[in-house]
């Protein structure tokens, strides 16, 4: 009897599972459909989704809330470069991803063979690695390999890509078994060998210690890292104000009475140090640059990426990991403890400013403004998600307007709780992170609050929802377009197409929750304060997919959010 073969896209169902992967977000289709359901077989659940745009957003953020790379399996083309949108965001926001496309035969490569595409060629400026198994041998090892580049160092996307011929490569159970061995083998690393942190420790305790006004800035770097405990224990007990990046949010609680997110421009502006984990001094921390900081702050950078320590030059930089480090500068602390008295001038300016900007932030939430503001529905909304209590649900939010005003006003007290639009600001992540939230936080509901123009990029996954019956709650900001629909001036309204719908413009109270009720989930048309608050009372209990379709003034909120300046 001949002995049992085992195919490309078995083996690398089999690799993968090996190399520990649970979920894997994707698209079938030539030649990858085989490979999803051996991967499935092997353990390996694939999601299938109807854009690889969304799938890519799903695998990023399953990377970012698990820290373990999120799979994107994508066909070969067409499919890999809509795989790109995930691939890049992965890499923008430093969430380890692998995407997995099969490509155009070996053989016909280069005579225009069904889609086609130099697709190491094409992946290669968003990721750390690329490369391409040329025979079925090669599998094994290159997914151990691929899988441990996304997390090594700075986390981030890497690509694999398995031609058609050698999908459908076969060799014996036995050579299938040994490959596998041996690159699971290959991949116990010894641990990695840390340099010493000591000098930069002290320093860092040092700084804090003589500081005037020191602050903690706690970036998604922090989160992903898992350093919540250390993190809430260096505020704790050392009395120092912080302050969340937008994912950063819930590593210490925002109820904490040292959070700084209400104050934020006198936290940033006036602290003379500042260590920043986690967090690149990029454009959403104005660069750590006057006139948002003051010229003569110091900053401590801890970041897991020597380069991004070299780049920005800061007073002390200390490369490591965010938990580890932090462990070591509580430990460093400890042996000469100092804590800054809630009455300490600059603890005692933060808490007032927060506490004025929170008292005045809540006068206007408590009006019930209809037609509907943005922030008459988030307070409702925001009410509705604490009361579910612990374990939270996960936010997800993206758009202008609503992400912004929902950053403001929607709380996060436990870590990786918030998923929003990230490093690159980008729209049309929604309902991937919702789908990639709902399996990678199986406790947790998942609760997206979204513009009716970012829920538009994905909103096809609504099916996807419903197909797997996932505790997913998109509430959508209706306000009739981008920004609020058509707010041209009269200059901008001349031509030969002024008769055109502006750009910004949607369909007038388009009927989104009815896209939900085409198949089969829940659908919800609410104006009023009590139409909303019975919607989500029913749709949270009811842990099932459902869209809230919530009707917004269209003339509420700015253009651009609180980008205007450079649209
Ligand atoms: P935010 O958007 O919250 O400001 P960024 O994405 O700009 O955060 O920065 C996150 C930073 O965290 C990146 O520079 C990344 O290198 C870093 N990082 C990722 N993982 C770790 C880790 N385990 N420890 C420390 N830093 C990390």
């Amino acid at each position: 009897m001949a002995a049992a073969t085992v195919d490309g896209s078995a083996l690398a169902g089999r690799a993968l599972a090996a190399a520990g992967a649970r979920y894997m977000f994707g698209v079938v289709g030539i030649p990858v459909t085989s490979l999803a359901s051996r991967a499935a077989a092997a353990g390996v659940r694939f999601l299938a989704f109807r854009n690889e745009q969304s799938a890519g957003y799903a695998a990023a953020a399953y990377g970012f809330l698990t820290g373990t790379p999120g799979l994107l399996l994508t066909v070969s083309g067409p499919g890999c470069v809509h795989g790109l949108a995930g691939l890049s965001h992965a890499t923008a926001n430093a969430w380890p991803l692998l995407m997995v496309s099969g490509s155009c035969d070996q053989a016909d490569a280069g005579r225009g063979d069904f889609q086609e595409l130099d697709q190491i060629a094409a992946t290669k400026p968003f990721v750390k690695l690329a490369v391409k198994a040329t025979t079925i041998a090669d599998i094994p090892r290159l997914v151990f390999q691929a899988l441990a580049a996304t997390v090594s160092g700075r986390p981030g996307g890497c690509y694999l890509d398995i031609p058609s011929d050698v999908l459908h490569q076969t060799l014996t159970e036995s050579e299938a078994a040994d490959l596998i061995a041996a690159a699971t083998a290959a991949s116990n690393p010894s641990p990695p060998k840390h340099k010493s942190l000591d000098e930069g420790i002290e320093k860092a305790a040092d700084l804090l210690r003589r500081a005037e006004r020191p602050l903690v800035v706690i970036g998604k770097g922090a989160a992903y890292a898992r350093a919540e405990e250390a993190i809430r224990k260096l505020v704790d007990t050392t009395g120092i104000p912080f302050l969340p990046t937008p994912m950063g949010k819930g590593v210490v609680p925002d109820s904490h009475p040292l959070s700084a997110t209400a104050a934020r421009s006198l936290a940033i502006g006036q602290c003379d140090v500042a260590l920043v984990v986690g967090a690149r001094l990029n454009w959403l921390l104005h660069f750590g640059e006057p006139p948002k900081w003051s010229k003569d702050v110091k900053f401590i950078l801890v970041d897991v990426c020597e380069e991004e320590i070299e780049l920005r030059k800061p007073h002390v930089g200390i490369v490591g990991d965010a938990k580890r480090v932090i462990e070591l500068i509580n430990r460093e602390i400890k042996d000469n403890p100092f804590c800054l008295a809630r009455s300490h001038p600059w603890v005692e300016a933060i808490t007032k400013k927060a506490k004025d900007n929170v008292l005045k932030m809540e006068a206007q939430l408590a009006k019930d403004v209809v037609p509907f503001n943005f922030l008459t529905p988030l307070r409702i909304i925001r009410d509705a998600i604490l009361a579910e209590g612990s374990p939270a649900p996960v936010v997800v939010s993206e758009g202008a307007n609503t992400m912004d005003v929902g950053r403001a006003v929607l709380v996060q007290n436990e870590p990786r709780t918030r998923l929003d639009a990230g490093t690159w600001g980008t729209m049309g992540v929604g309902l991937g992170y919702c789908i990639a939230a709902a399996v990678a936080e199986p406790k947790r509901l998942v609760v997206a609050v979204e513009g009716d123009s970012g829920f538009g990029f994905s909103a096809m996954e609504v099916e996807t929802l419903v197909r797997y019956q996932l505790p997913v709650v998109v509430i959508v900001f209706n306000n009739n377009g981008v920004y609020g629909g058509d707010r041209r001036g009269p200059d901008e309204i001349t031509g030969p197409y002024k008769d055109d719908p502006a750009p910004t413009s949607f369909v007038p109270a388009a009927g989104y929750h009815k896209m939900m009720e085409a198949f089969g989930g829940k659908g919800y048309l609410v104006e009023t304060p009590d139409e909303l608050k019975s919607a989500l009372s029913e749709s949270f209990r009811a842990r099932k997919p459902a869209v809230i379709n919530c009707i917004i003034d269209p003339y509420a909120g700015a253009e651009s959010g609180r980008m205007q300046h450079k649209n």
